[in-house]
């Protein structure tokens, strides 16, 4: 059995913040594995499996902040953030709540989906910022419900309707964050198969950010090519301007951002 509180930790290293709000900003990063959820544009594939017990890659919160210091030991004195992500942290609520423990004031900040709205309720209180990441249930595979042992996969969100009823407590819980002193932001992914311009998703995205996530600010992130010298897709663009239109009519915050370590080629 892995110690109570731990969590398999598939890597740290420090670079730059390559989305949302603090992009470009030096951070440590702390990916832990594990992700039920199946995006189809995911390039972090090899984060899905949960290390079986007995791995040396689970970790106690305490060892992975040593392991933090580690990758930060060539950068010099810095009071970097924390960007905990994955795979999915909120699988792992007990780890994040330990962590918060050991980190002392280091900022932390959770890069999630929040497919578990439960935990997410739990942990947030205790990060700086939150990254959520809307998902379009037609960008997702079946979810994987064999290997999680918090919950047994069971309430994982499947369609578009489990995605519809999620969002509304999911904008309220980063909204919350805001009135008590932390950041929150929005990222929604947009691809060239499954984005359409006029998607009648987004506009349901659109429509509950309205409602709900005014002051949140939204970054649309266009699926980048897998070659960063490469162009982007021409049919991501003209969704993008789509959306931008639709979100401005809105009175909401958008801002177009790639992602910002591929075209670095850093991590
Ligand atoms: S939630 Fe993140 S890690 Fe999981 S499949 Fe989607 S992009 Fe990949």
């Amino acid at each position: 059995m892995p110690p109570p509180g731990s969590a398999p930790l598939l890597e740290v290293f420090a670079s730059y913040q390559g989305e949302g709000l603090f992009v470009g900003e030096p951070q440590t990063f702390l990916r832990l594995g594990g992700c039920p959820l199946r995006c189809r544009y995911c390039d972090t594939k090899h984060s899905w499996p949960v290390a079986p017990e007995g791995d040396e890659a689970w970790v106690t919160p305490f060892q992975a902040i040593l392991q933090v210091a580690g990758a930060e030991l060539d950068e010099g004195p810095q009071h970097r953030a924390i960007s905990v992500t994955g795979g999915e942290p909120l699988i792992w609520p007990e780890f994040l709540l330990g962590l918060a423990d050991v980190a002392g004031d280091r900022p932390l900040h959770l890069e999630t989906a929040g497919h578990d709205l439960a935990a997410l309720e739990r942990v947030l209180p205790v990060f700086d910022h939150l990254s959520l990441d809307l998902k379009l249930a037609q960008d997702l595979a079946p979810p994987a419900r064999d290997f999680l042992k918090p919950n047994g996969g069971a309430g994982l969100p499947e369609t578009e309707s489990d995605w519809d009823t999620l969002r509304p407590r999911q904008l309220t819980l980063a909204t919350e964050h805001l009135k008590r002193g932390g950041t929150s932001s929005i990222k929604l992914v947009v691809t060239n198969t499954t984005s359409t311009p006029g998607s009648s998703t987004f506009e349901a995205i659109l429509d509950d950010l309205e409602r709900l996530g005014k002051e949140l600010p939204l970054f649309l992130a266009p699926e980048s090519p897998r070659d960063p010298r490469a162009a982007f897709d021409p049919d991501i663009l003209a969704c993008l301007d789509g959306l931008v239109a639709a979100a401005l009519e809105r009175g909401l915050s958008p801002r177009v951002l790639p992602q910002m370590h591929r075209s670095l080629g850093v991590r």
